[in-house]
């Protein structure tokens, strides 16, 4: 199995400090303990410049993926593909890498039909009703449906739409608990900002809730609120960013957000405030690491 090289280009080239965070380091000044040999003063060090890491007493350097593949114990293939799915980011879904043929566009008649109508089986109905207590609406709402592949994998199929409500690509998540891989994307699939038709419904006046995830997004609606979701913490996309400048020139709505209680969360909460200098912050209790657990929380039994 070949990747395509742009693609792995993608996953060498996330923030090295971000996959380390998602890794479980806590990164402070470029600096952060290193896992490969017993440290007690941070001696691993990020270079941002040249996107490595490199530990000065045992040694160890590398990228973003040698990182994984060294703190997770994986394979290269592996390792890609966990960078790949923390980061939304599509591998073709891991087709041998085809000629300078150039990527084919989404083909969305070919999905279109799917979600006319839902049909949720049992993995999906207990991850959304009985994991997430998400409102029944929400779900309808958001077309969620599923499927099983010839393996017998199920999979939730999540539609993206965009302004117009066209649909613009289609994210199939694993239901299979810590199944790999937890993404899948047909070919051309754009999954950027997720749940864009909301914004035809919002009031003037009305908040809007911006999450990190597609989750966190179904709980926001789920508590009454209007939400969008962006895909990554890590990597906030020009083109995500050009997006959400848009909607802030063409409605005058109030942004909110409840950023994850971790370095990435707070810091995409600085990246959108710069596109978004009305963004309002919203605390989480200690206890809860990002919206969902909240809802949950609060969501009688
Ligand atoms: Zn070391």
């Amino acid at each position: 199995m070949t990747m395509d090289k742009i693609q792995l280009q993608k996953l060498r080239d996330l923030p090295i400090e971000g996959v380390a965070e998602r890794l479980g380091l806590r990164v402070s000044r470029h600096k952060s303990l290193c896992p490969f040999h017993a440290d007690s003063h941070p001696s691993l060090s990020y270079s941002t410049s040249k996107n490595m890491y490199r530990c000065f007493v045992c040694e160890a350097k590398g990228g973003t993926i040698d990182l994984v593949m060294r703190h997770l114990h994986m394979d290269f293939k592996e390792a890609c593909r966990w960078l790949a799915d923390q980061h939304n980011i599509i591998l073709d879904e891991w087709q041998p890498a085809k000629t300078d043929e150039e990527p084919k566009a989404f083909d969305a008649s070919r999905y279109e039909r799917y979600f006319e109508h839902s049909w949720l089986n049992e993995s999906a109905r207990k991850f959304l009703f009985t994991e997430r207590m998400l409102d029944e609406r929400v779900v309808r709402w958001c077309r969620l449906t599923s499927w099983t592949d010839r393996k017998g994998v199920p999979w939730l199929q999540i539609p993206y739409y965009n302004m117009e409500g066209q649909l613009v690509g289609v994210q199939n998540r694993n239901l299979v608990k810590g199944a790999l891989p937890r993404f899948r994307f047909p070919k051309g699939s754009e999954c950027g900002i997720y749940n864009l038709p909301v914004l035809r419904l919002l009031k003037s006046s009305e908040p809007l809730f911006i999450t990190e995830g597609c989750s966190d997004c179904w709980a926001m609606l789920s508590a009454g609120h209007k939400a969008i979701a962006i895909p990554s913490a890590t990597l906030l996309t020009k083109k995500d960013v050009e997006q959400l400048s848009i909607i802030n020139s063409q409605l005058s709505i109030t942004f909110h957000m409840y950023p994850d209680r971790d370095e990435p969360g707070e810091r995409l909460f600085m990246q959108l405030q710069q596109v978004l200098p009305n963004l309002v912050h919203h605390q989480l209790p200690p206890d809860c690491k990002d919206f969902s657990d909240l809802y949950l929380k609060k969501t009688p039994l």
